[in-house]
């Protein structure tokens, strides 16, 4: 997904993608996004991308749909609290069933 290039918001704060490693591997709990929900799918254009803005490992794509890269997503939920319309939700790994095999 790479760093972010809004450099009037983020010069002093520019994570790169995986310094932690995967950290999806011991993440306890993921995003789940309903692009019905998401502003720039449901308007099929730019806007909002809060999410991109505030995730600290830098792994929400500024784009249509967006995506979330989970071999480097931590599970924070700092981007469905900041989600404006509620359309991220975190669910529970336990129990899940993921296709680790990469
Ligand atoms: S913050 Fe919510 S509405 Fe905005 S781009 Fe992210 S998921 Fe979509
Ligand atoms: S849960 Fe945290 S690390 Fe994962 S996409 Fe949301 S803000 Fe980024």
């Amino acid at each position: 997904m790479g760093t972010r290039d809004c450099q009037h918001i983020c010069d002093e704060s520019s994570p790169a993608v995986g310094e932690a490693g995967k950290t999806g591997e011991w993440r306890d709990s993921f995003p789940v996004i309903d692009q019905e929900k998401c502003l720039p799918a449901r308007q099929n254009k730019p806007s909002c991308f809060l999410c991109w803005l505030y995730c600290p490992d830098a792994v929400v794509s500024r784009t249509i749909p967006i995506r979330i890269d989970m071999e480097y997503c931590k599970g924070c939920g700092i981007c469905a609290q900041i989600c404006p319309v509620h359309a991220i939700s975190m669910a529970n790994e336990a129990g899940f069933c993921r296709d680790k095999t990469d």
